[in-house]
């Protein structure tokens, strides 16, 4: 079959691989119909994630037709149009048990590695890092999924696949973000990156109740589908001064909550960028958490900074002295993506979103290599891209 793997910085290609076979009775596998890249994809594209290894097959959004279950799958058959969740669950242990699923203590059998790094193992996650599994992931055209029952969520025909391709990750990732916030009637919420991410952290921030969002990005592409899709405002924090701007907008107050949706790769303007970049490069920094940085000196005080944008190890210059005065709460992490399935299938089917609003670009999957420049380059108006295996 064909697949998207990895073979090092700014290196994917399109190649012929073995198709999965059912490994465990659990296991189902399914033959993807859509599948997209996420802002995840392009740390692993830009070499900043450690443990990936030459050939490592890519991709942890995807959903497709059930062709093979294993003798213990009870839920799914055959035939069965279903959307994967990223993390791998298997949906009894601690953290299962409490809807914790990207933190399953049974998936990762490579957990010795994140321990090393992170204390504890988080689940293991399709195509990311042997450090998290080494499971292949979801840019092909087949793909195993471990205990299928859990991970799966069964699609309704009349949806198409880009209404609930998201389902896998991008938008119940904005969800939680936004419901960490524990948002009350009147706040506002400020969202650093309107990336697809924050496109449904926004749209989710207004579901959830908020007054009022404002989303921060440099790319006009980006902040008009923001404004027009989520409802937010925005501001570009090239053309102005972030934390002046949002307490002009906030009477002094300060956003009630404070959402990054940058992550490790934040954009950092002039002489302060390169110095970031250096010291990422050198390993003397694993992330540029400058938006992090913005969003805690911002947030008002007793208020919340949640975190989904993804970082990778250790960081300076976190402003504690503002967390801990300010008594901020911080709520992050992978998401718990089956938490999320069944009630946001129902946001889908209710009308109250329709993800697709964030597709730009639809190629096939032989176009991988072309889709990880446009979308991590921005060419085209790009913000997210959906594979077709042919
Ligand atoms: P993306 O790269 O398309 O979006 C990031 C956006 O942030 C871009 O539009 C960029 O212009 C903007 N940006 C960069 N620097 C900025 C700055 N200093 N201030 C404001 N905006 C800035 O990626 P995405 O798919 O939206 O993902 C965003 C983050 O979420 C990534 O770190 C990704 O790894 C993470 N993520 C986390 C989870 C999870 O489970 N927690 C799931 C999916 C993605
Ligand atoms: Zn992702
Ligand atoms: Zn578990």
């Amino acid at each position: 079959m064909k697949a998207n793997c990895w073979y090092g910085k700014r290196d994917v290609q399109v190649v012929d691989v073995p198709e999965p076979d059912i490994l465990n009775s659990r296991d189902a596998i399914v033959k993807v119909s859509s599948t997209a890249i996420c802002g995840s994809d392009l740390h692993l594209y830009n070499g900043l994630v450690p443990t990936m290894e030459k050939g490592d097959i890519l991709g942890h959004e995807f959903m497709g037709e059930v062709v093979e279950t294993g003798s213990d799958v009870k839920k799914l058959r055959t035939g069965d149009r279903v959307v994967v969740a990223f993390p791998i669950s298997c949906g009894s242990c601690f953290f299962c048990r409490r809807e914790l699923f990207s933190l399953c203590e049974n998936t990762n059998p490579n957990a010795w590695m994140a321990q090393k790094l992170f204390g504890h193992s988080p689940a293991g996650l399709y195509g990311y890092t042997h450090m998290l599994g080494g499971f292949a992931g979801g840019q092909a055209e087949y793909v195993r999924v471990p205990f299928a029952d859990i991970g799966a969520i069964k699609i309704p025909e009349h949806l198409s696949d880009e209404q609930v391709l998201f389902l896998s990750d991008i938008f119940p990732t904005g969800y939680m973000a936004a419901e960490n916030c524990n948002i009350q009637p009147g706040d506002t919420i400020a969202v650093w990156g309107c990336g697809p991410v924050g496109q449904f952290a926004m749209k989710s921030a207004f579901l959830l109740g908020a007054e009022r969002v404002i989303g921060i990005d440099r790319f006009p592409y980006r902040m008009h589908i923001a404004r027009k899709n989520t409802g937010a405002e925005t501001i570009n924090y090239e053309s102005c001064d972030v934390y002046e701007t949002l307490m002009d907008m906030t009477g002094g107050l300060g956003p009630d909550a404070c959402i990054d949706a940058v992550g490790m790769e934040a954009h950092v303007p002039g002489m302060m960028g390169a110095y970031a970049r250096a010291k990422q490069a050198m390993m003397l920094e694993s992330d540029r958490p400058h938006a992090l940085r913005q969003a805690i000196f911002a947030c008002r005080k007793g208020g919340t900074v949640s975190i989904p944008g993804v970082y990778g190890g250790f960081d300076d210059k976190i402003p504690l002295g503002a967390l801990m005065n300010k008594a901020l709460t911080f709520k992050t992490g992978q998401t718990h993506v089956q938490h999320y399935f069944g009630p946001l299938l129902g946001r889908i089917s209710d009308g109250d979103i329709d993800p697709s609003f964030i597709v730009t670009h639809r190629l096939p999957l032989e176009d991988a290599p072309k889709a990880f420049e446009l979308f991590l380059n921005k060419q085209d108006d790009c913000l997210k891209v959906v594979l077709k295996p042919q």
